[in-house]
């Protein structure tokens, strides 16, 4: 996908103040629990969050050592040709190795055929994000310091995305030395003990870094033994990528909260920073903002309504969403704080080659474009704040979701422009 610089440079600005500021706002233990009370009441898988949350605030809990993995996505949005933030990912922050090996796949066939194409294979961007998250990981392991202790990866029980895993498994160990093991929330449960010091041990392992790739849909969770898991690990001094706190910071309600007036404020010093994020911030709001609820009701095309859900798939749009927005109204029940409204953004269409089980396509499609970023602190010293690297995703413009896995989106990389 040929793509304009400036939005390139822009997102690769924008990467470490959104690392920062997920940091602060996963400070402020009130804040989070009272815009997700709510929620809380609606949904009962926030709700679970929230209880965990809310013990490790009980106890005082401090992480002196955070590791955050993150991944803000953008569209451009072709009226007004601004990059406007779709999302930002605290723990689905998938693809990182998928996006690289395509990159390479890209810039090879574009050598093979420098002729018949007239492109400069340079032109593609090169992706780090599986060097340098695996640098994130094994450095939050260096400052752990226990040359003993392993990186724990919690995957899903049928797990899609092993192969971002095991590049990531292969960087660590050949890179650095160090140990990954893959657990399940359910054998984290049976296997894992809290020493009294606080080490978590799995098969008399001590881990220094829980990195969880699992655990951001309610899917994840199919019984209480997952839970006990999520609180385990919470309670223990392992590093967790994410913390309860920084997975909550990006749910949906907490990114529309961030987008109110005089919010950014409270988290962020410098002015000319808050007004670079604020510049990405589609129209958010809350269900409880009556006169655009009935806007979307009367304009449903112009809107996205989301639930606090990851891993696509979830959101609801079109007539759909008119029928949801009517019988929650009626219902005048706590369900509507359950979701949030945002604006839809229509990036600009081009055709494109879409290629899905060696089958090509020839289709108008738009990008869906995320920017990782890693930040890693130890107690007041930020040690990485940095982008890792990209994902690019193309669709159908006809489509309204855009995973890859969900089924949607196909990968893709940026040729820049
Ligand atoms: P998830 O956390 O499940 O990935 P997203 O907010 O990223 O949820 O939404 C899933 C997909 O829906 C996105 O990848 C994008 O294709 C589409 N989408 C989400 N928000 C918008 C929006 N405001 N405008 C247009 N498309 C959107
Ligand atoms: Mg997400
Ligand atoms: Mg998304």
């Amino acid at each position: 996908m040929s793509f304009p610089k400036v939005y390139w440079e822009q997102a690769l600005e924008l990467a470490p103040l959104f690392n920062e500021l997920v940091h602060r706002v996963s400070l402020d233990g009130e804040f989070l629990q009272q815009t997700l009370a709510r929620t809380k009441e609606a949904d009962s898988f926030t709700r679970r969050l929230l209880e965990i949350h809310s013990k490790m605030m009980e106890i005082n809990k401090k992480e002196e050592i955070q590791l955050g993995l993150t991944r803000s996505d953008y569209m451009v949005d072709g009226a007004t040709d601004r990059l406007l933030q779709v999302e930002l990912n605290t723990i689905s922050t998938s693809s990182n190795g998928l996006a690289c090996g395509v990159c390479e796949l890209h810039r090879n066939l574009i050598r093979h055929h420098e002729r018949e194409l007239g492109l400069d294979p340079s032109g593609v961007v090169g992706n780090t994000a599986i060097t340098q998250h695996a640098e994130a990981l094994a450095s939050a392991w260096a400052e752990y310091n226990n040359q003993r202790a392993v990186v724990v990866v919690v995957v899903q029980a049928e797990e899609r995305y092993m192969y971002d895993q095991y590049w990531i498994t292969v960087a660590l160990r050949e890179m650095y030395g160090v140990t990954t093991v893959r657990k399940t929330m359910a054998e984290i449960e049976v296997e894992g003990e809290l020493r009294p010091d606080g080490t978590l041990v799995i098969n008399g392992s001590p881990v220094a870094v829980v990195y969880l790739r699992a655990g951001y849909s309610p899917n994840d969770y199919p019984s209480e033994a997952e839970w006990r898991a999520r609180l385990l690990i919470e309670r223990s001094s392992a590093i967790k990528c994410p913390s309860i706190a920084h997975h909550l910071v990006g749910t949906k309600k907490i990114q529309q909260e961030l987008a109110k007036e005089n919010v950014l404020e409270r988290f962020l010093d410098n002015k000319s920073d808050i007004e670079k994020v604020r510049k990405c911030f589609a129209g958010l709001w809350s269900l409880e903002n009556d006169s655009i609820v009935r806007s979307a009701i009367e304009s449903p095309e112009l809107f996205v309504l989301k639930p606090q859900r990851e891993g696509g798939g979830n959101n609801i749009y079109g007539d759909n969403l008119r029928e949801t927005l009517i019988r929650l109204r009626r219902g005048g029940s706590n369900e509507i704080a359950a979701y949030i409204l945002m604006q839809r953004i229509f990036p600009p269409a081009s055709l494109s080659y879409l290629v899905r089980e060696g089958i090509c396509v020839r289709e108008n499609a738009v990008s869906e474009f995320g920017v990782f970023g890693a930040y890693l602190r130890n107690k007041d010293k930020v040690i990485i704040n940095d982008q890792c690297g990209y994902l690019l995703r193309t669709k159908a413009a006809s489509l309204n979701e855009g995973g890859v896995v969900a089924g949607f989106a196909f990968l893709n990389c940026i040729f820049l422009s």
